[in-house]
């Protein structure tokens, strides 16, 4: 398990998180909503390993984690795939695999391949393509395709669904539901709140730097601190 706990974060004197709760499940998809500003990407950032927390704690499975750097903290087996997905435009679609599977024995590294490739078919295709000619689509899969091809044990998605056309939409979250359902606790910020319900099994709302609503798909739908996350307006 993954549990963040009373976890604050700061920007010099301004705490953009306060005392955040959440817990990640391996095979499960823990969806964070709440409206722009709400401390959704400081909580992700932080969490990885990119800005040490002002307090509280980061347990990754019993381990506490939150003074590491990311390159330890991914090293523990959680990997974050920013918003933006930043793929290496000049080097090829699979070099840029590669450079996901770095740290795996070469013996693995093929069936990595081969096992991103069959999730994404586009992406075995291009292999040999430049990755800055993909789509935005095709990119975010790409870097999705790198951070799965690390055998994470958990992974922080951010927005992976923003600017991209509906129909991609559904491919890149529908790997999400994939992700987990290979045993890896998913934890992503989505604006497609509807969308992202979809694949979601728990929810947590987020309004000005707190935990607003904490629990399960079926109790958010119907939740006010959720439609107000929803909304935008939380
Ligand atoms: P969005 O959906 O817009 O990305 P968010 O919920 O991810 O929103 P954050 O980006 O985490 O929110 O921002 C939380 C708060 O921290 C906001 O008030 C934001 O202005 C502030 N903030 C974010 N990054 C910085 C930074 N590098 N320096 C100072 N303040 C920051």
């Amino acid at each position: 398990m993954l549990e963040i706990a009373e976890l604050s974060v700061c920007y010099g004197r301004v705490e953009a998180v306060r005392g955040v709760s959440m817990t990640v499940t391996p095979g499960r998809v823990t969806l964070v909503l709440g409206a722009n500003g709400a401390g959704k990407t400081t909580t992700l950032r932080s969490v990885a390993g990119l800005h040490p927390p002002a307090g509280g704690r980061v347990v990754l499975e019993g381990q506490e984690i939150q003074t590491r750097p990311v390159h330890k903290v991914a090293q523990a087996g959680l990997v974050l795939v920013p918003e933006g997905r930043r793929v290496f435009g000049s080097l090829s679609v699979e070099e840029n695999l590669q450079l996901g599977a770095f740290t795996a024995p070469k013996s693995e590294v093929a069936g990595g391949l081969e096992r991103v490739y069959s999730m994404f078919p586009i992406l075995r295709e291009r292999r040999n393509g430049p990755a800055g000619l993909l789509s935005g689509g095709e990119q975010q899969m790409l870097a999705f395709g790198r951070a799965f091809i690390s055998k994470p044990k958990y992974m922080l998605l951010d927005e992976p669904s923003m600017g991209l056309a509906p129909t991609m939409v559904e491919t890149v979250l529908s790997s999400v539901r994939v992700f987990a359902d290979e045993g890896i606790g998913v934890l992503m910020v989505e604006q497609n709140a509807e969308a992202g319900l979809e694949v979601a099994d728990d929810v947590v709302a987020m309004t000005r730097g707190e935990v607003s609503f904490s629990g399960s798909v079926d109790t958010a739908r119907d939740n006010s601190a959720v439609l107000l996350a929803f909304l935008g307006e939380g």
